[in-house]
């Protein structure tokens, strides 16, 4: 199959841009090989000396010597990201969020990945039901790492039923593969109730430990259950006591790999803690915040980061007041930070409002899900003061767009109060505070 890999734009001052590479020119190969995506030009692209094959607009060819340093990459975008068709999911799984979303949204939203060259590039965890021989034979040539993997539970039947494929459970044999090959991976599992915990989550637990360290962490998540079930598999949301047991098996298993390995290889998603009505972990816990994107351990860094930010910041006694809107997950622990901020800021006033998942329903805690309408149904006719801060997981990837597509000038307007946007670090907290 013929591969056109058509350049979408050349960052100024780069190498491709010096060479005289523009926007619609096609790139035909390097070093004499084809490109066939995004993986093998990540690789070739390393290369210290390159023979570039260019077709200009005008059909002219163009053979272009690049001598650069090792991994400089040519500042060059493609049209399409993956530089091929992007590779929707062959499952069904019983926990889909995309299924369980209401209708009429963005059809984006509704497209199923499973796409191993977008767990490379961005971190999306993958089944591998879909990731063929080749991709793994080039995964493990080019050594293209970490891959992230969506285990769920390594006893292959009951794999095939919740993915609702019955190549599932062969599938976990690409795991061996990768390990064979020596590829750094993290896993994790989506815990349904009555499904996968219990028996299966050791078992899970006690088969994935043999892959340690090449396998360099676990999560386990709860799955995340919507309003919006109607005709799904019937799934139970866990409660407190279940959470206390979940949580009771993960510091078990912790504690024999830490002694073992001196890592603990399996993490609790944050959810668990705040279900079970816990504190989260200290920072040691974590093994460095392997798998910080998968809201495991971004409670703890956010405190710490918080307090180590606070204890450098000089007090003051200047009037402020203004707002901030969260999840419930989140609502406790900002709710502290806000507290401990009076001890050096005591004449500054944040109005904090805990925003309830009505869009997708209330088991839906993570402001990441929350969407621009339930933000202005909840916080009209409330005190806002000079701005209102949001978190920067509310938006979509660099736009500032909520997942119903309302925007940010759209809330601001219906509030009448403009927005800032927090990033999730501890020390822009205080900063969009006192300092905007
Ligand atoms: S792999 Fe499963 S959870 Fe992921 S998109 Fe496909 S069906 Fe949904």
């Amino acid at each position: 199959m013929k591969h056109e890999h058509i350049v979408r734009s050349v960052e100024q001052g780069g190498i491709a841009w010096e060479m005289g590479i523009e926007p619609g020119d096609k790139l035909l190969a390097i070093n004499g090989t084809e490109i066939e995506d995004v993986f093998d030009y990540h690789y070739l692209v390393n290369d210290e000396e390159l023979l570039v094959l260019i077709e200009k607009t005008n059909g002219e060819q163009w053979e272009l010597e690049i001598e650069k340093e090792y991994e400089e990459d040519l500042g060059i975008e493609f049209e399409q990201g993956l530089m091929d068709e992007y590779r929707s999911c062959r499952n069904k799984c019983i926990f889909c969020f995309i299924d369980q979303m209401p209708p009429g949204m963005r059809e984006t939203l509704y497209f199923k990945d499973d796409d191993s060259r977008l767990s490379f590039l961005q971190g999306n965890y993958v089944t591998l039901t879909n990731m063929s021989d080749h991709d793994i034979d080039r995964i493990i040539r080019y050594h293209l790492e970490p891959i992230n993997v969506s285990i769920h539970t390594t006893n292959p039947e009951l794999r095939c039923k919740m993915l609702h494929n019955r190549f599932a459970g062969d599938a976990l044999k690409k795991i061996d593969r990768l390990y064979e090959g020596g590829i750094q991976m993290n896993g994790q599992i989506v815990l349904c109730k009555g499904i996968n915990d219990g028996e299966e989550l050791e078992r899970s637990i006690r088969d994935m430990s043999k892959y340690f360290p090449t396998l360099q962490s676990v999560s386990i998540v709860p799955v995340g259950l919507s309003k919006y079930r109607d005709g799904l598999y019937p799934l139970d949301p866990f409660t407190k006591e279940d959470a206390l047991k979940v949580l009771d098996t993960i510091h078990r298993w912790q504690e024999k790999f830490y002694e073992e390995y001196g890592m603990h290889f399996i993490h609790a998603g944050d959810e668990w803690y705040i279900l079970a009505e816990q504190e989260v972990p200290l920072a040691n816990r974590y093994d460095g915040y392997l798998q910080l994107e998968n809201g495991v351990g971004m409670l703890r860094l956010l405190h710490d980061e918080f307090e180590e930010a606070f204890l450098a910041a000089t007090g003051d006694d200047k009037k402020r007041e203004l707002s901030m809107a969260t999840g419930v997950l989140a609502y406790p622990y900002i709710g502290q930070m806000l507290e401990r901020m009076k001890e050096k800021f005591p004449n500054t006033k944040v109005h904090l409002y805990c925003i309830r998942n009505d869009f997708f329903g209330e088991r839906i805690t993570v402001a990441g899900l929350l969407t621009g309408q339930d933000l202005v149904a909840q916080l009209k006719g409330r005190a806002l003061g000079e701005t209102l801060l949001l978190p920067v997981s509310m938006f979509r990837n660099g736009e500032e767009v909520f997942l119903d597509d309302y925007t940010k000038e759209d809330v601001a307007n219906a509030l009448q109060v403009p927005i800032d946007i927090v990033k999730s670090s501890g020390q822009d907290f205080i900063e969009m505070i006192i300092d905007r």
